[in-house]
């Protein structure tokens, strides 16, 4: 927490010299100050302009997942994911405490958004075709690939071909379960509604194995030092996105430009090295699909 503070500070700093010096006077509002930033305009009628004028987003992530969306005891939701929302709420003039955060599970994702329970979802969060006939995506901004997690002491296990025949606990309405389902269905899976679920049988040995995104695992991982690891190699691309209201183009549009804007201008890379970063390797910005 304090890292991130530093950042956004170092950020404010470097943003605000460089108004300064390329601003020039005659761009300084009279009285105003050069380290003011006007409220951005959007167009009448938009989401981003209704959004911004409400200066309130509501925010669909994950609890329970270390480095991604892992909400403390008390305060808001921390991760990568959540650092990639407060991003977009900014661009649209909207101040920390107007993200009121909402936690999606896996299979509460597009009826959320369907049901306007949320804007968007941020929440580790693969597009695929599937989930498209009902929400649309901006992104994406990482791509993952499910893995799997075992005990620290299990040698048998080293990718997704040993599983048949193993109990292996998932989520409900997410990509891996419905890969395993459909790739390797000697499986014995075992879903839940959400991962953190997961690790107390596979410390009980009630299950042999955990699948879902690396990432996600690499979270737990680092959890729980010394109990857990992860085997193989990812075997699916996982290509997060922001899920919003299907059709809602100009949404998706903006939320696209910030998201490229964010790639360039440093704020994505340090996005991930104040929280995923802790732990992974920080990769290179995926190109945004404008389907
Ligand atoms: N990325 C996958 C999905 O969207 C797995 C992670 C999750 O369930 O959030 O289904």
């Amino acid at each position: 927490m304090r890292i991130r503070r530093l950042s956004v500070l170092a950020v404010a700093a470097v943003a605000a010299f460089a108004m300064t010096a390329c601003g020039g006077d005659s761009e300084t509002p009279a009285g105003g100050s050069a380290t003011t930033t006007a409220a951005p305009t959007f167009e009448a009628g938009t989401t981003m302009a209704k959004l911004s004028e409400a200066k309130k987003i509501k925010v669909g992530t994950k609890f329970d997942q270390p480095l991604f969306g892992l909400k403390p005891p008390s305060g808001d939701p921390e991760g990568f994911d959540t650092e990639i929302a407060r991003i977009i709420a900014s661009e649209l003039g909207i101040p920390e405490d107007g993200i009121e955060w909402i936690e999606t599970v896996s299979a509460n994702r597009e009826p959320f958004i369907e049901g306007g329970q949320v804007d968007i979802v941020v929440a580790t969060y693969t597009i695929n075709d599937t989930r498209k006939q009902k929400v649309d995506f901006a992104g994406p901004y990482y791509e993952a690939g499910q893995s799997i997690m075992v005990l620290e002491s299990n040698n048998d296990i080293n990718g997704p071909d040993d599983l048949a025949g193993k109990k292996v606990c998932s989520v409900e309405g997410s990509t891996p379960a419905k890969n395993m389902a459909e790739k390797y269905p000697q499986a014995q899976m075992q879903l839940t509604d959400a991962y953190s679920n997961c690790l107390e049988p596979l410390r009980q040995g009630q299950v042999d194995a955990v699948t879902t995104d690396n990432v996600i695992l690499s979270g737990f991982v680092d959890q729980n030092a010394g109990e857990f690891k992860i085997v193989g190699e990812p075997f699916t691309k996982e290509p997060y996105g922001i899920g919003m209201k299907k059709g809602d183009d100009a949404f998706r549009t903006f939320i696209n430009d910030t998201l490229e804007k964010a790639f360039e201008d440093g704020r994505w890379v340090q996005a991930w090295e104040d929280t995923a970063g802790a732990v992974l390797d920080t990769p290179e910005p995926p190109a945004v699909d404008r389907y």
